[in-house]
C-alpha cells in the first residue's frame, strides 16, 4: 500500500481510461482515497453489525438477572409469611393446651370439693373454679381471634404463592430465550467476524490503528460515519460547507473537527451499501 494518502497504488489506475492523461492522475488519486474510504466504511458497517447483536444479546442476561432477583425476593417474602403463619398456629395449640389444664384442674377442684370438711375451703375452690372458667374463656377468646389472623394470612400466601410461580415460569421463559437467542446470534457473529476480519485485512495498517483507536474512544464505537445532513453522524456537530467540499472530493481523508470520527459521503455509504 502506498504511504501517501494521495498516492494510488499501481493496480488501481485499471479502472481509470488510458485517453485522458489529465483525468488520469486525479482519479488516480481520487480512486485511491474513495476505496480506502470505501474499505474503512464497510469494516464499520459489518463492525457495527456485530456491536448491535452483542448488545441486543447483552440485555437478555440483565432481564435475567432482574426476574432470578425479583423470585429470590418473592421466596424470601413467601419464608417469613409461612414463618408467621407457624408462628401464630403454635399460638392456638399452646392456648388450646391451657384450656385442657384448665379443665382438668377444674376436675380436680371439683373432686377436692366433694371432700372438704368446711365452707371456706369449699369457696376457696369455687374462686379457683371460676378463676380457671376464666382462663378458659380468655384462652377461647384468643385463639378466636388468632385463627381470623391465621385465615387472612393464608391468603396473602396463597397469593404470594401464586405470584411466585408465575415469575418461576417467566424465569424459565426468559432463560430458554436468552439460550436459542446466543445459539442462534453466535453463528451470525462468527460469520461476521469472519467478514471483518477479511475487510481488515485490505485495509493499510496505519488507517486500521486509527480506525481501531477511534472506535475504542468513540461511544457507539463508531470510527467511520456518514455525513448526514450537513452534519457528523457521530456527533452531530455541523461540518462547514468548504470541508463537506473536501469529504466529497476524496482528496484525503477527513475527520470531523469535534469528535476525531473519519467522515465519509454519500459516494461511499451507497458503494458499501450496494455490496450487500
Ligand atoms: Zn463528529
Amino acid at each position: 500500500m502506498a504511504k501517501s494518502d494521495v498516492k494510488a497504488p499501481a493496480k488501481e489506475a485499471k479502472n481509470v481510461p488510458d485517453s485522458d492523461k489529465a483525468v488520469k492522475t486525479v482519479a488516480k488519486a481520487d480512486m485511491a482515497i474513495a476505496d480506502k474510504l470505501v474499505q474503512l466504511y464497510r469494516l464499520q458497517h459489518i463492525d457495527s453489525q456485530i456491536d448491535r447483536i452483542r448488545i441486543q444479546r447483552g440485555e437478555l442476561p440483565l432481564e435475567v438477572q432482574d426476574l432470578e432477583d425479583e423470585v429470590a425476593g418473592l421466596e424470601t417474602r413467601l419464608k417469613k409469611l409461612q414463618d408467621e403463619l407457624g408462628e401464630i398456629e403454635a399460638q392456638v395449640s399452646d392456648r388450646q393446651n391451657q384450656i385442657k389444664d384448665a379443665k382438668a384442674q377444674i376436675k380436680k377442684y371439683e373432686a377436692q370439693q366433694a371432700k372438704v370438711r368446711n365452707n371456706r375451703e369449699y369457696d376457696s375452690l369455687t374462686k379457683e373454679i371460676e378463676f380457671q372458667n376464666l382462663e378458659i374463656q380468655l384462652a377461647e377468646k384468643r385463639i378466636k381471634e388468632a385463627k381470623a389472623q391465621i385465615e387472612a394470612k393464608k391468603s396473602v400466601v396463597d397469593e404470594s404463592q401464586k405470584l411466585l410461580e408465575e415469575r418461576r415460569k417467566d424465569l424459565e421463559l426468559k432463560k430458554q430465550e436468552l439460550d436459542d437467542i446466543v445459539a442462534e446470534t453466535e453463528k451470525e457473529e462468527k460469520a461476521l467476524q469472519k467478514k471483518s476480519d477479511a475487510a481488515a485485512k485490505s485495509i493499510e495498517e496505519r488507517l486500521l490503528s486509527a480506525y481501531n483507536r477511534i472506535r475504542g474512544n468513540a461511544r457507539n464505537s463508531l470510527a467511520v460515519v456518514a455525513v448526514e445532513r450537513g452534519s457528523c453522524g457521530g456527533c452531530f456537530n455541523a461540518i462547514p460547507p468548504q470541508r463537506q467540499l473536501d469529504i466529497a472530493s476524496h482528496k484525503k481523508i477527513i475527520v470531523c473537527e469535534h469528535c476525531g470520527r473519519i467522515l465519509v459521503d454519500d459516494y461511499v455509504v451507497e458503494r458499501v451499501k450496494s455490496e450487500a
